[in-house]
């Protein structure tokens, strides 16, 4: 029978997880959701206190952007996009820099692309990997996003769903939650389908799985859950826990304590660290 983990049981000394933030958690209607970002730094500063290390992925770049210039909604280019996401992400770092410092949490800006992130390259995966293992050793909380500037669509991640994955591997982290304007994955599409199932454990990519993100016919349900789906993939394979739960509500941590439901990635055989960030391990290292 499933049974839904407590929080003091997700989390254990040592341990490191990535939280990746959609841009509406970040700015909504009504601007810049600090007390949203201030009840993380909270939950973060508890976990700190217990020996785990957070690693946050945020998206919001370009909405921020969009803001301080004055874009509104309208459809932009892909070099306006860019220069939205310049100009965002300035203000993105700050308002955590702000906000965690006021807890006394350090924050530093990482900005990757999906060259950067690829252990086909091995320097500059591995010089990515060295530094936010050193940030982590040093008590700091990265605050990652893709390096919007110099992304192009042949080489963007796109979407941080998959980059809060990649992130993990990086980190050789623990479990990865996504935290989403969705309360987890469903059989169909639940805004189309009053019988669509919630689906709240999954240990293995089934062929039925995969094909079900693929036949989602809303493009942004489809978007939505199709990389929520490869972030799952690729999170079972490199052994790392993954939650996908809806996250606008302040305190999610706490929600997920409570009760709230989401749909859990729990893998069957968790891999130690160095395997889980792509590395060879430490003997195997020295040899080579
Ligand atoms: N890098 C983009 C931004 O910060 C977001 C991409 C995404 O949300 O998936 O605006």
């Amino acid at each position: 029978m499933y049974m839904k983990p407590k929080v003091k049981d997700i989390f254990k000394r040592g341990e490191t997880a990535v939280f990746k933030l959609g841009s509406s958690l970040i700015a909504g209607e009504d601007g810049v959701r600090t007390d949203w970002i201030d009840s993380l730094a909270e939950e973060c500063k508890e976990l700190i206190s217990r020996g785990v290390k957070p690693v946050i992925v945020s998206s919001g770049a370009i909405a921020l952007g969009r803001g301080i210039l004055g874009l509104g909604n309208k459809t932009l280019t892909l070099a306006q996009k860019q220069a939205a996401s310049a100009v965002g992400q300035v203000s993105l770092s700050s308002l955590f820099q702000t906000i965690f410092n006021i807890k006394k949490i350090k924050t530093a800006q990482v900005l990757l692309t999906r060259f950067t992130a690829d252990p086909q390259n091995k320097e500059a995966y591995q010089n990515a990997v060295n530094t936010m293992s050193v940030l982590l050793d040093m008590g700091v909380v990265p605050v990652i996003n893709e390096n919007d500037v110099v992304a192009t669509e042949e080489i963007k991640f796109g979407d941080n769903d998959r980059l809060g994955a990649v992130v993990a591997r990086m980190t050789g982290a623990d479990i990865l939650f996504l935290f989403s304007d969705i309360d987890g994955l469903y059989d169909k599409d639940p805004k189309t389908n009053k019988d669509a199932k919630f689906i709240p454990l999954i240990t293995e990519i089934t062929p039925e799985i995969e094909a079900m993100a693929e036949s989602s016919k809303n493009p942004l349900a489809a978007g939505g859950m199709v990389t929520k789906i490869i972030a799952g993939k690729m999170c079972l394979e490199a052994g790392c826990k993954m939650v996908i739960m809806h996250g606008k509500a302040q305190y999610p941590l706490a929600r997920l304590a409570d009760g709230e439901r989401c749909t859990w990635f729990i893998p069957s055989s968790p891999r130690p660290k160095r395997e889980r960030a792509g590395l060879p391990r430490r003997s195997e290292a020295k040899a080579g």
